[in-house]
């Protein structure tokens, strides 16, 4: 890592202000938007030469301008239109998709099976995995008793390998993951061919809101700064 190596969470400017959203704006010297041409480019090119990915980034931004009521009067006056799982079923729709995956944590069963009432209410097949499916021991990974959640008990491993190979052959067209624990959730997007959106992640001290601990960063979570 060197001092111009990308850093736009560290950008000092304000938003409206910065390079990134107009062409006079200021950047600092770790700006990614001056120092890294060549990888803009290329990026560029990715979409240009792949109508299908222009096609899914074209509509994830019109979803995104459609998330903000108000857009008439102007930027200042915007304010948010959809939820989350709202905007998930749009882009679907948009998209054409018909059959939407499901990969869910058994934790979160309760939640998936509201969330599949939901979906499949707006006309969408739904294919649905729990983390746990196929029970395969957790001995099999090489995990030790005393690493279990409940010692001296058979344990079945999450398996999002195996999440995402069941989407993979009943051919998803899209898979919503919802609650998959960290780590879990990065084999899923790993293994999933199907390119896949996220409902909810996991946390289980926040009520699957991780977002609570940074916004209470400057008081009782103090302790994690
Ligand atoms: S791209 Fe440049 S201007 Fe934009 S946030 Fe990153 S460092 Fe700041």
């Amino acid at each position: 890592m060197t001092s111009l190596s990308p850093n736009c969470a560290r950008c000092p400017y304000r938003a409206a202000e910065r390079l990134c959203r107009k062409e006079e704006g200021s950047a600092p010297d770790f700006c990614p938007t001056v120092n890294k041409s060549g990888l803009i480019q290329q990026s560029l090119s990715e979409y240009k030469n792949d109508p299908a990915l222009m096609e899914f980034a074209r509509q994830s931004s019109i979803q995104e301008s459609e998330g903000y009521a108000n857009r008439e009067a102007g930027y200042e006056n915007v304010r948010p239109a959809m939820t989350r799982i709202e905007e998930i079923t749009a882009f679907a729709r948009k998209m054409d998709y018909q059959r939407l995956g499901l990969a869910f944590c058994i934790g979160l069963r309760k939640e998936a099976a509201v969330v599949e009432k939901i979906f499949s209410a707006r006309g969408f097949e739904i294919i649905s995995a729990a983390c746990k499916a196929g029970r395969i021991p957790k001995e099999k990974i090489g995990i030790r008793d005393e690493q279990k959640i409940a010692m001296g008990k058979p344990e079945a491993m999450c398996n999002p390998v195996l999440q995402a190979m069941i989407m993979n052959e009943e051919k998803t067209d899209f898979n919503v993951m919802l609650g998959l624990c960290v780590g879990h959730d990065s084999l899923f997007l790993k293994y999933s061919e199907a390119l896949c959106t996220v409902l909810a992640v996991k946390d289980r001290l926040l009520g699957h809101n991780p977002l609570a601990a940074v916004y209470q960063a400057d008081s009782y979570y103090r302790c994690l700064r």
